[in-house]
């Protein structure tokens, strides 16, 4: 598409609507005049991500500061002509697969050798939990005994991780786990970029299916996959993002916890803010 700042307004705007038409996404743009009084405010308000800041891309970039406000377009239309999204935001529209499943992403997904994790994995560890969960924890990718036993969160971390879990009022059962990658990443070294680009999608589908009121991010591999960023979890931890549809907010890691267990208190801060938005409360400490 072509958005060249010399072009005129009108011949942008056309550009845009020809490229929206090319992604068979439809006249899902509003013609304003007809929408009487609404104000430019509600829509915004109201109406998710409208406008890609670039030509296409995989996935929306997304600063954790401005989370839930797209990037500004560089050659974007005039203000009263940007086209009303109705519908699902461009990007949302592009990489959701209609009428999904986690059976149907995990036949997908098959014995899967897209990447070089697969060459020494030993099981796939895909997630488990309640696939309606009202709550999805996403950690980095499988350990040895995840690898072993081709389930999220089993070995030292899991048990931690099921404490937090319980502390919150939940069983394991009662939410969902899973990592960004789903095969080991040999001695668990961090997956490089490349294997996050590979495996993500499936995690952005699980997710998309599950339509979890929350997602916790364990740690910044997870953060840095879902909010598109590289900056450092010290950024980020405890706060809130908009993300696809639902919320999310990242805490420390687990494992992390194991080696610095002074960071307990901040976890607990912060899952005491899911609690909070699950309508939760915390139980009363026992004397
Ligand atoms: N660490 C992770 O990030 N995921 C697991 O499943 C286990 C440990």
């Amino acid at each position: 598409m072509d958005s060249s700042p010399t072009q005129t307004p009108r011949k942008k705007l056309e550009a845009w609507l020809r490229y929206y038409e090319d992604l068979n996404l439809g006249a899902f743009y509003t013609d304003r005049r007809a929408m009487g009084k609404r104000s430019t405010k509600s829509v915004a308000a109201g109406a998710p991500a409208a406008l890609p800041a670039a030509a296409p891309a995989a996935q929306p970039t997304m600063k954790p500061a401005v989370a839930s406000v797209p990037p500004t377009p560089k050659a974007a239309p005039p203000a009263s002509v940007l086209p009303v999204a109705n519908a699902p935001s461009l990007f949302e529209a592009v990489d959701r697969v209609e009428n999904d499943t986690l059976e149907r992403i995990r036949e997908d997904l098959g014995e899967c050798t897209r990447c070089r994790l697969s060459k020494q994995r030993n099981k796939i560890v895909f997630g488990q939990g309640n696939p309606r969960a009202e709550l999805v924890f996403v950690g980095e990718g499988p350990g040895h005994d995840e690898d072993v036993q081709g389930l999220a969160f089993v070995g030292r971390a899991g048990k931690l991780l099921t404490q937090m879990i319980e502390a919150m009022g939940f069983t394991r059962e009662q939410v969902y786990i899973c990592n960004v990658v789903k095969c080991r990443p040999p001695e668990n070294r961090k997956p490089e970029d490349d294997e996050v680009a590979t495996c993500s999608p499936y995690l952005y589908r699980q997710l998309d299916v599950i339509k979890p009121k929350a997602v916790v991010c364990l740690g910044a591999t997870a953060a840095q996959a879902l909010l598109k960023t590289k900056d450092s979890i010290s950024r980020y931890r405890g706060q809130w993002f908009d993300y696809r549809n639902t919320k999310l907010l990242v805490t420390y890691h687990p494992a992390y916890l194991l080696r610095n267990p002074n960071a307990k208190g901040d976890v607990w801060k912060d899952l005491q803010k899911v609690m909070a938005h699950l309508g939760l409360k915390a139980k009363k400490a026992s004397r």
